[in-house]
């Protein structure tokens, strides 16, 4: 067993994980990453694509947004396709505020890259990793590598392995509250050599299901569509995709390019928080301690939003105040239940359509909201404000 001592432990180098790491390392706390995948696996995975202008401009401020600010697309408006006609939002001129769309790969791979080039200690490709003492001064990780078995003692853990990690399990049943919720159907997850139908994100409301388009680059167009719960990726050949797809996407004037499909995978539909992120000397971050469904693009925005808490936390906490610690949990929660909130009342609208026939009531409040949606710009500019997360933190 090789052992070696830093501040901090961070375990898992998805957007959280890496700024947390990135944070440390430029506030010149020692800290080392612990990843399960390799770097070339992860610097490929496509997940995220829409970053908010807050978490934007948060990475940019602590020198981490570069990249993403000089590359990335804006966007600042939608479209709904809702009983067959288009209708614009432009949430831009309500907030003053966007989206940078920035494949979640590619911040990934920008965030490795600055944490490493700045000499930070990262291991790839880790397993079993566990944790120890957590309620002592010097807790411990332990963890394999292919050159042999490893433990690092510390003075914290950030818990940042996402919603498959292993940290959110040492946090003791008995001192934590997991909320749960399930809508009880799934999202089909497409990616597709096209270019975008349209310069924005298109939202199909459509008594078969809810339709997604969103550009990700100008060859690929990511695409989603409602499920039934139990449905695999078996039951959904490109030629029934594509039928969706276009019945439920397309209006006069606004078809959907196909294109060949590379990614199509079936999201369960669920939410949980873990209450409080913290248990002695472990600290959780984005999606270890909170899930959201992709119905809004939050997790990733709040996943930053955390880390952005944690590293500032823990700063403090060398620089001699250890209140930011203390109350990691409470910063970080009210933006995480308002994005809960606003992704299940979204998904009213967008996925309780369909259920015209089995639950007419839902159906025609799905639409009562649509229209004073589309109506009302009071209401117009309330649902601008939690899409683009302006003044969220509430
Ligand atoms: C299809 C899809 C589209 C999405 N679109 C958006 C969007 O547009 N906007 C948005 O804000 N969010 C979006 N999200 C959500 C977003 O991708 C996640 O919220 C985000 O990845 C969470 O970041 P994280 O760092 O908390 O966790 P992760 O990105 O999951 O990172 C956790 C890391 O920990 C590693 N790990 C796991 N277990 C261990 C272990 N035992 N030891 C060491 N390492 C471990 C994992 O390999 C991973 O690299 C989307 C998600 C999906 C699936």
């Amino acid at each position: 067993m090789v052992a070696t001592r830093t501040a901090v432990v961070v375990v898992g180098a998805g957007p959280a994980g890496l700024t947390v790491a990135n944070l440390l390392r430029r506030a010149g706390i020692s800290c080392v990453l612990l990843e399960a995948e390799s770097r070339a696996f992860i610097e490929q995975r496509p997940r995220a694509g829409f970053i908010e202008e807050w978490a934007v401009r948060g990475l940019e401020q602590r020198g981490l947004g570069e990249q993403l600010v000089a590359k990335a697309p804006q966007h600042e408006k939608f479209e709904f396709r809702f009983a067959g006609q288009r209708h614009a939002f432009r949430y831009g001129d309500v907030t003053g505020q966007r989206h940078f769309v920035y494949p979640q790969q590619l911040l990934v791979t920008d965030l490795v890259a600055q944490y490493t080039d700045g000499g930070g200690e990262a291991v790839f490709e880790v397993s079993d990793v566990r944790l120890h003492d957590l309620t002592s001064d010097s807790p411990a990780v332990t963890f394999t590598t292919a050159d042999g078995e490893h433990r690092i003692d510390c003075d914290f853990i950030a818990g940042c392995d996402g919603a498959r990690g292993v940290t959110q399990g040492y946090l003791p049943p008995e001192s934590t509250v997991k909320s749960h919720h399930d809508y009880g159907i799934g999202w089909l997850a497409l990616l597709a050599e096209a270019p975008p139908s349209a310069d924005g994100v298109l939202f199909g409301i459509h008594p078969r299901g809810f339709a997604a388009h969103m550009a990700r680059t100008p060859t690929v167009t990511r695409f989603y569509l409602q499920t039934a719960e139990g449905e695999t990726e078996a039951d959904w050949p490109d030629e029934r995709v594509w039928r969706e797809l276009h019945a439920r996407l397309t209006v006069p004037d606004g078809e959907i390019i196909e294109g060949r499909l590379f990614e199509k995978r079936i999201l369960d539909m669920h939410n949980y928080v873990v209450e409080p992120m913290a248990h002695g000397r472990l600290f959780l971050a984005g999606e270890s301690a909170h899930l959201v469904a992709p119905i809004a693009a939050k997790g990733m925005n709040l996943a930053l939003h955390d880390a952005f808490l944690l590293a500032e936390a823990f700063q403090a906490h060398y620089e001699g105040d250890s209140s930011r610690l203390a109350g990691y949990s409470d910063a970080c929660l009210p933006l995480v239940w308002q994005y809960q909130e606003f992704s299940q009342w979204l998904s009213d609208i967008f996925h309780n359509t369909a259920a015209t026939g089995e639950n007419p009531f839902a159906a025609r409040i799905a639409e009562a909201r649509m229209r004073r949606l589309l109506g009302s710009p009071a209401a117009a500019a309330a649902f601008a404000e939690l899409y683009i997360g302006k003044n969220a933190d509430l």
